[in-house]
């Protein structure tokens, strides 16, 4: 076991996977039924990312298309780029990320420390035109030999490694009790990996999913379209997005709530005085969104209701954790500091 403190490891990797599920106590008091979070921030590289980064480059080196030396691209400023990079890093390979300009200095300064390659790459260019992400990184590829371009959104092993992972971790750690999992879809790899292992061991159990306003996948998933229109700009990291990505399973998906960046980042701020759990942006969306689903009348008392975390909250200190960007959002507008006071007593 991986969490167990007597093993030695002979580097970070074998940390990865096996998180806790730790019990809620007085956030949830009103909610029906009892509820768990999966608490990925415990991985080495603190999200649930690692598990992907893993699994993708083991998977590679067993089909012989990375040796020592090696490269690895990828798309993303957010936590794919610091799991692979610190996995790249303790197995030998070059990682090469392609972002957006539109991400941080501190995350672009985070990745480079991890020693990744970081392309900067225009935010306001249409994904197909050569200077976008996603085209770079492409290129990247084709001219990089050997190089491995891990494409989360669109890799059948990233849902992969969460079937082979997180869903048999939270039926043994639920003792098969688990009744809904709440989960944030972002590539889907989580929420449809974890849910597909469940689902073998009990086709009972309610996959609910988390989008954000902004995004198609609630949309999509209720009509079987992408509606364009349902496209705009929004603050949370990492969830929700605007296509499809075939790492998302939509048949293991009961149902979908979307959520505002507001209640989200209200919401992790008040997991944090509540439970003393540090967690990301996405985790206040996992969290309002059960809300919501409790007050549609999803859970009852007897409900087993297991929520993943999927990140720590350090790397939103200049975002959710700051009173000056959260006024700036206008997002303290009606919460005063009494009610503030009130959330921690
Ligand atoms: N939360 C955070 C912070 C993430 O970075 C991601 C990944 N984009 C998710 C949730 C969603 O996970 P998945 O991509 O597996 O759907």
């Amino acid at each position: 076991m991986a969490n167990d403190y007597l093993n030695k490891h002979n580097n970070l990797l074998s940390l990865i996977g096996c998180t806790p599920i730790v019990k809620l106590n007085r956030i949830s008091q009103s909610l029906q039924g009892q509820y768990y979070v999966k608490y990925e921030a415990q991985n080495p590289g603190h999200s649930s990312k690692d598990r992907i980064a893993l699994h993708i480059i083991n998977k590679a080196e067993e089909d012989g298309l990375l040796k020592p030396g090696d490269t690895i691209i990828e798309t993303t400023s957010g936590n794919t780029g610091f799991s692979i990079a610190m996995a790249a890093t303790i197995k030998g390979y070059k990682c090469i990320l392609a972002v957006s300009s539109k991400s941080s200095q501190d995350k672009i300064d985070l990745l480079k420390t991890m020693g990744a390659e970081v392309h900067v790459c225009p935010s306001d260019v249409a994904p197909e035109d050569p200077r976008s992400y996603y085209e770079v990184a492409k290129k990247l590829h084709q001219t990089i030999k050997p190089s491995i371009y891990i494409n989360q959104y669109f890799n059948a092993l990233n849902t992969e490694a969460h079937y082979l992972s997180t869903g048999p971790e939270i039926w043994k750690q639920t003792e098969g009790k688990i009744t809904h999992l709440v989960a944030c879809s972002g590539t889907g790899g989580t929420i449809s990996g974890t849910a597909r292992y469940l689902k073998e061991q009990n086709p009972n159990i309610k996959i609910l999913g988390i989008d954000a306003y902004g995004s198609v996948l609630k949309k999509y998933h209720e009509t079987g379209e992408l509606d364009e229109n349902e496209i705009y700009s929004y603050k949370i990291e990492g969830l929700g997005k605007n296509l499809i990505p075939t790492a998302t399973d939509f048949n293991v998906i009961d149902k979908f709530t979307k959520v505002t960046d507001k209640e989200s980042a209200l919401m992790a701020r008040k997991i944090a005085v509540t439970e003393g759990m540090f967690v990301g942006y996405t985790s206040g969306a996992a969290m309002q969104g059960t809300f919501q689903l409790n007050a549609e009348g999803e859970f009852n008392q007897n409900s087993y209701v297991v929520i993943i975390f999927p990140d720590h909250g350090s790397r939103y200190m200049s975002k959710i954790y700051s009173d000056e960007w959260m006024k700036a959002q206008g997002f303290f507008d009606t919460v005063s500091n009494k009610e503030d006071k009130k959330i921690k007593e």
